[in-house]
């Protein structure tokens, strides 16, 4: 049986981002799909904010992180996220490792911009989905398409998985 892998849907060409784009990574969608098999998800598309959708960023409010709009701050989406994000958990458990895409307020995985309410970059953060998968499955293996430019990332990656 191969080994089952999360992928962010638009690292595998699906047309989910909020402008309706597609990120797709011939790594994953070639090598990777040869041997593993791949999961799509969209927290974003799939928590019902639909695709064309305004974009969202990381904000510190308090102790909390919110996501909203960039050019909307009124709108706030961090609850819906958060809900789907808490419905993935019996799939997460399914997973050996999660391939995010990285910077995305909901998927990336440390390399999120965090902002003030003010509007300054403060730090880096995990997005929603990572950063519950991470807290959640702990001994999950997450990577984000960034690294497997590396060889050595996608070596890692494939001994994780028993592929090597
Ligand atoms: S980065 Fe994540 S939330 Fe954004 S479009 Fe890709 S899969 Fe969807």
């Amino acid at each position: 049986m191969k080994p089952r892998v999360g992928v962010s849907a638009c690292l595998l060409g699906r047309a989910v981002r909020y402008d309706g784009s597609s990120k797709p990574h011939a790594w994953i969608m070639e090598e990777l799909a040869r041997r593993a098999e791949l999961v799509p998800l969209c927290p974003e598309l799939e928590a019902g904010l639909g695709v064309p959708r305004p974009p969202v960023r990381l904000v510190r409010v308090g102790r909390a992180v919110r996501a909203r709009g960039v050019e909307e701050p009124e709108l706030d989406v961090t609850e819906r996220l958060n809900a789907w994000n808490r419905e993935t958990e019996p799939l997460l458990d399914s997973l050996e490792a999660l391939v995010l895409k990285s910077r995305s307020p909901s998927c990336g995985a440390g390399s999120v911009p965090l902002f003030s309410n003010a509007g300054e970059k403060v730090e880096r953060t995990s997005g929603l989905f990572a950063a519950f998968a991470q807290q959640r499955f702990p001994n999950l293996w997450v990577v984000e398409e960034s690294a497997l430019e590396r060889e050595a990332e996608r070596q890692a990656l494939l001994r994780r998985l028993g592929l090597q």
